[in-house]
């Protein structure tokens, strides 16, 4: 294994300098929280003067709390009474993983207000969510088909919400979601705050961006190579049939606080699983087929250490936001180089150092190759770990001319088999969707108290 670098950012901005609200100083302190990370320093004296903004960052930025502080420094502001079914911010996110993650944000840095997060997401049961939305929400985190399901069932309306935040949005087209955006976003008054962020800036989400926000401004932190570089990484060059063996060995390294291993498919997940149990090594895996309590339950082991071994793959790993861990497993090398630095990415949350390593099979070294060339350097090749009897293949020749393994994509894209609706492609129309839904639509028709007029309000 390659040894984890000392961390040599320094951020020059101070939470002092922000001006944010001492409520929220005080849970930022009690965090730990010493300095703002680059997208913090930049996004939230923008968005406290009640900027749009167009966020490029992955997560591990601290995206999170970039949006989320000033966000709740606004409702310190101005108060105001909850509405029943109704909610003041709306954060949509891809996964469930994710939303949950950013509920528990908002709940950590809103700890000394009076503030009401709830989250709603597929795959449990409607009537829990319905019942909780009932007193109304300050902030409701959710996934977009899930929203639009309550608020079809009016256990939720849109039309008072001040901020909204897309957070993943290219994720969430990925996986299909343009539509349901759409649907959400005309429902919500025009006179709001828009925030959009994304870890890549494809024309799709630009031209999505012109559609939902006014003016934005853009902040980028983080390109993909640069968290590449923050990370030590490394391949086994090994067989397909020697990796089980490979990563029992490799975990079974003693340094290794928390390790998450990425498989290519559900199935892979579960057998690589097995496979450890059965070698008596402590793991679980979390992956679309598991049911919500069966995600939470191996979340939970993972971050309380009861088990140091997660197994996972991307879409399922999309959002999980866990300190601490020290070691990212690619068992299968993604074939979008992108994916790679999300991957690893999860090792190195806002500015600290992990370890990543990659297995690379004969069929997958056109994928290292592809990634090593988006991530502008080349992967050091590791020597077998330890103790392990299994034979490493030798180290490909650099020149050796390498062909794009032929037959299904070896989905470990975003996407993670789910289909994209035909036509999800080409945003429609220009200009500011708004409130065309049930109300009748007229523009700025529904400004009771948006958050622009409230700050203008204020300054005026
Ligand atoms: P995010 O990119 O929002 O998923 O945040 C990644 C991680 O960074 C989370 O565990 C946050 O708690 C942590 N974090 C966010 N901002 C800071 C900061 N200014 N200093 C230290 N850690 C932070």
């Amino acid at each position: 294994m390659p040894r984890a670098r000392s961390n040599e950012r320094h951020y020059m901005t101070k939470f002092s300098d922000l001006g944010l609200n001492p409520l929220l100083m005080r849970a930022i302190t009690e965090e730990g929280y010493e300095t703002p990370t680059p997208i913090q320093a930049q996004a939230i004296p923008l968005l406290l003067e009640d900027k749009d903004l167009l966020g490029i960052a992955q997560t591990g930025t601290g995206k999170t709390a970039a949006f989320a502080l000033p966000t709740l420094d606004f409702m310190l502001e101005f108060p105001q009474k909850r509405r029943a079914r109704s909610a003041r911010v709306l954060v949509l996110a891809p996964t469930r993983e994710l939303a949950g993650q950013i509920a528990e944000s908002f709940r950590t840095y809103s700890r000394h207000m009076d503030c009401n997060v709830q989250t709603v997401f597929g795959g449990v049961n409607i009537n829990a969510q319905r019942r909780a939305l009932q007193g109304g929400a300050d902030i409701l985190v959710a996934t977009p088909g899930r929203l639009l399901d309550l608020v079809g069932q009016k256990a939720v309306s849109l039309q008072e919400i001040e901020v909204l935040i897309l957070d993943e949005a290219d994720q969430m087209l990925d996986m299909g979601f343009i539509h349901d955006l759409k649907k959400i976003v005309a429902q919500v008054p025009k006179d709001r705050q828009t925030l959009l962020f994304s870890a890549t800036m494809p024309k799709l989400i630009s031209d999505l961006a012109q559609q939902f926000l006014d003016k934005p401004v853009r902040v980028s932190v983080t390109p993909p190579s640069t968290t590449a570089e923050r990370v030590d990484q490394g391949v086994y060059h090994v067989s397909n049939n020697d990796k089980l063996e490979l990563l029992f060995d490799v975990l079974n390294n003693p340094e290794i606080d928390r390790a998450l291993v990425f498989t290519r498919t559900k199935h892979g997940a579960d057998k690589v699983v097995r496979k450890l149990l059965a070698k008596g090594l402590d793991a679980r895996a979390i992956h679309g087929n598991k049911s919500q309590p069966q995600r939470m339950k191996a979340l939970d082991a993972f971050k309380n250490g009861t088990c140091k071994v997660l197994v996972a793959t991307d879409i399922a790993a999309r959002g999980i936001d866990i300190d601490g861990i020290s070691h990212v497993v690619n068992f299968e090398v993604p074939n979008v180089p992108e994916q790679y630095v999300h991957r690893i990415g999860r090792t190195a949350r806002a500015g600290r150092t992990g370890l990543a390593v990659s297995f690379v099979a004969e069929d997958e070294r056109y994928f290292l190759r592809d990634i090593e060339k988006t991530i502008d350097m080349q992967i050091d090749v590791l020597k077998a770990p330890e103790g392990t009897k299994v034979d490493l293949l030798p180290t490909p020749d650099p020149n050796e001319r390498l062909y794009k393994p032929k037959g299904p994509a070896r989905g470990t894209g975003g996407r993670g088999g789910q289909r994209r609706p035909p036509n999800s492609s080409r945003p429609q129309g220009k200009g500011k969707t708004q409130g065309t839904g049930k109300a009748g639509g007229k523009p700025g028709s529904r400004s009771r108290g948006g958050k622009k007029r409230k700050l203008e309000g204020a300054r005026g």
